[in-house]
């Protein structure tokens, strides 16, 4: 279980090596995506709070990135933080997501990505519920909810 001491420790000295890479070009995932997706995906856009459909939704399945298919999270770890965002305690494998210092808006955070295909998702916080304390705050526009079979 990944906790926000290994968090910082991918942060700061390196990301897990994801297994495997989808690279394309801009122009290549604007035909892929919807102008929305696109926005938040490659342009590390944020959604309105509690406009996303994935945001109230706690159906069963996998959640997968919008722009390569790769699974980030399961509706298991997924809860209800009340932030108006899709918010989980653990990624579903530990080199599916990548993290980045980021330190836009006057303060630091910790920008979360598809380890595959450079996604940008969210961010995550230290508040999360025990016992990992995580909070994967993600863009409902980021991901698509699959079956899990
Ligand atoms: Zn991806």
């Amino acid at each position: 279980m990944l906790t926000w001491k290994n968090i910082i420790h991918f942060a700061v000295n390196g990301n897990p090596t994801p297994s495997k890479r989808v690279e394309k070009t801009e122009t290549e995932w604007k035909e892929l995506l919807t102008p929305e997706q696109f926005r938040i995906t490659r342009l590390k856009g944020t959604e309105r709070p509690f406009s996303g459909e994935l945001c109230t939704s706690y159906d069963e399945g996998q959640y997968n990135c919008t722009c390569c298919n790769t699974p980030l999270f399961d509706s298991t770890i997924k809860f209800d933080s009340s932030s108006g965002w899709p918010s989980f305690t653990q990624p579903i494998t530990e080199n599916a997501i990548k993290y980045h210092k980021d330190s836009t808006l006057g303060m630091v955070r910790v920008e979360v990505l598809c380890n595959t295909c450079d996604a940008h998702l969210g961010h995550v916080f230290p508040d999360g519920p025990e016992p990992s304390g995580l909070r994967y705050c993600v863009n409902s526009e980021s991901m698509q909810l699959a079956e899990s079979n």
